[in-house]
């Protein structure tokens, strides 16, 4: 099999303690194997563990970050624009990745690498500009503290260069917030698992990149039949324009009729109130233009304006479904102006909207029941839907101060100093539950518990298809079910590809496949590129293993198996524990890993 195309075959090692950079030749055999992305990512950690003893603080500069593109990256093709950021999360403490979309991760590849790994620890706060082989590290004292739209302003001023694609923490990363997040393209974050916080120990506000070299694609001709053909099938489907209306906002509606809409941290699956928060109110009320990631014809991207009352003035892209509920019905809120300002306060702070609605949610109710008192929340009080309240804890979170210095900590922070909130905050390996109730289907409590890097939906979304589909499946379809999702999901991120065309379009996988080719003139069909993917999930799985992961970690939060929903479509619905240790013991097996959940792979 020989490699025509989609590579530089170079990464851009760059060890910040040193001032120094580095080309790394990679090899055929390597891009084969690890395609891209998440792929290469998985990796390079793993490689880096390895050589580190198998220890490693995500927070010391001996971490390292790999910011990845794939060979589908930037090319003429839909939804291309993607780029994964790769490293070990200070959240749970394991591996970490996070796909952000835009057009940041393509200028990456026009510089000319396939990768660029970072290292090490700036001496003072800086940006790193790359300009295809011109790399260099430049202070930038002048943005401690600033929101990420601005560093971009201060990135630009420092370096007289208007048109460079810039990503950049807030003040959470810089302050070391375990759910902080890289923002880029006004709107584009890479989020969940505390990269913001990873690049902040390196002292680096942002990067800043320009490139000016051609993509390598194999077969031009090839490729833009196959992608006219791609995009015609988009552009023809029923709920294309839709799409294009609403975006991710429209699944308010359906998770609430499904009874699956975090409401009242998550004790509740419906919200009286979500006609008030739903995707008719922003497109009637809010939003001003759509946007979209580079190649993408479906544009979910939703800019808003607040007109009117004590939000007035508020711009921002968003909220996507998941930063609406978790914002919203999940902390009792449905004022869809305050859900638009807390949503641009997080990306202007730089923290993850699901992670931040959780934890205050779990405040909210720690209080309720008395676990927490308002001294532990600095003689603050803080109830259901107090927008107020919610936006101060949110800042105070981002800066640390008070209370916030133990959330900005997440789960585990959280839990070590209230050990009873266990049952009120719910996460798995130390990530905060994603925007979707687990208890009316067992393959999303499945999906949850073995995902890698904790509690997050986008390996696993599989409520639907369970609940829609699924009642005539058995432990084993549906342990099949998630290992698929697991497997197809993590690929897209490896090909440099969004999954949700494939997901709420149905675009079809053969597609991908024929992308691939075209691109790198590789024969291969698309069982073989999951086998990659799967092979990566094996790998990740191994680096949790090495950092202690086993089946004690494999379960969903707590609530899911003991709190009936208690209202709703779903009501009475709770996830059976003896169930899901079968389901458990089938996944394993037909993971092949042995009934501790290790697999045979070593790092
Ligand atoms: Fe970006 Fe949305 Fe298009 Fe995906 S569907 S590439 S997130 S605009």
């Amino acid at each position: 099999m020989s490699v025509k195309g989609g590579y530089f075959f170079r990464i851009l090692d760059v060890d910040l303690t040193r001032g120094e950079t580095t080309i790394v030749p990679i090899d055929e055999s390597f891009v084969l194997k690890y395609i891209g992305g998440r792929g290469f990512g998985a990796r390079l950690v793993a490689d880096h563990l390895k050589k580190s003893g198998g220890k490693c603080d995500p927070l010391g500069p001996e971490n390292i970050l790999v910011i990845a593109p794939g060979p589908l990256t930037g090319v003429y093709l839909p939804a291309s624009g993607k780029n994964s950021f790769v490293t070990l999360s200070p959240a749970t403490g394991i591996y970490g990745d996070s796909s952000m979309g835009g057009v940041f991760g393509v200028e990456l590849r026009q510089a000319g690498y396939d990768a660029v790994v970072l290292r090490g620890r700036a001496p003072e706060l800086s940006v790193l500009t790359i300009e295809d082989d011109r790399v260099g590290i430049l202070p930038l004292p002048q943005a401690a503290g600033v929101s990420t739209l601005e560093a971009e302003k201060l990135v630009r001023e420092a370096t007289g260069d208007e048109d460079m694609k810039i990503a950049s923490i807030g003040m959470a990363g810089e302050n070391g917030v375990v759910f902080s997040c890289v923002n880029a393209d006004w709107s584009r974050n890479a989020g969940r698992i505390g990269i913001g916080a990873v690049m902040g120990s390196k002292n680096l506000k942002s990067i800043a990149v320009r490139g000016s070299k051609d993509l390598p694609v194999y077969d031009l001709d090839a490729l833009v039949r196959v992608s006219r053909e791609g995009y015609d099938y988009l552009k023809s489907h029923e709920f294309f324009r839709f799409w294009q209306e609403q975006g991710l906002m429209s699944v308010v509606d359906y998770a609430n009729a499904m009874g699956i809409l975090p409401t009242h941290n998550f004790k509740e699956t419906v919200f009286d109130r979500a006609d008030k928060m739903n995707g008719y109110v922003m497109e009637d009320r809010y939003k001003i233009s759509d946007t979209a990631c580079f190649g993408c014809s479906m544009s979910c991207g939703n800019v808003c304006l607040v007109r009117e009352g004590k939000y007035r003035g508020t711009v921002t892209e968003g909220p996507e479904y998941e930063s609406a509920a978790m914002l919203g019905s999940n902390l009792g809120a449905s004022n869809f102006a305050y859900i638009l300002k807390a949503n641009a306060l997080c990306d202007d702070l730089g923290v993850d909207t699901i992670s931040t609605g959780s934890i205050i949610g779990s405040m909210i109710e720690g209080l309720e029941k008395g676990i927490l008192t308002q001294e532990d929340l600095d003689g603050d009080e803080i109830t259901w839907g107090d927008e107020e309240g919610i936006l101060r804890l949110i800042g105070k979170i981002a800066g640390r101060e008070g209370v916030g210095d133990t959330l900005a900590g997440g789960a585990f922070a959280i839990l070590k100093r209230w050990p009873d909130m266990e049952g009120v905050l719910s996460h798995v390996k130390g990530l905060e539950q994603s925007a979707y109730d687990a208890r009316a289907a067992i393959s999303m409590a499945l999906g949850y518990g073995t995902s890698d890097i904790g509690a997050h939906h986008t390996r696993a979304w599989t409520v639907a298809s369970e609940l829609e589909n699924g009642a005539g499946w058995g432990l084993e379809e549906k342990a099949e079910f998630v290992i698929y999702h697991q497997t197809i999901r993590p690929l897209f991120d490896m090909l440099g590809v969004c999954r949700l065309p494939w997901i709420e379009l149905g675009f079809p996988e053969e597609y991908y496949q024929r992308f691939y080719q075209a691109v790198t003139g590789v024969e291969r069909s698309m069982d073989d590129l999951l086998e990659c993917s799967r092979h990566v999930y094996d790998l990740t799985r191994t680096i949790n293993v090495t950092l202690g992961i086993n089946r004690k970690d494999d379960y969903p939060p707590k609530r899911t198996l003991v709190d009936p929903v208690p209202s709703g479509p779903t009501k009475g619905n709770v996830v059976d524990r003896d169930e899901y240790e079968k389901i458990l013991d089938l996944y394993y097996e037909k993971r092949g890993w042995d009934s501790d959940g290790k697999p045979s792979l070593s790092l």
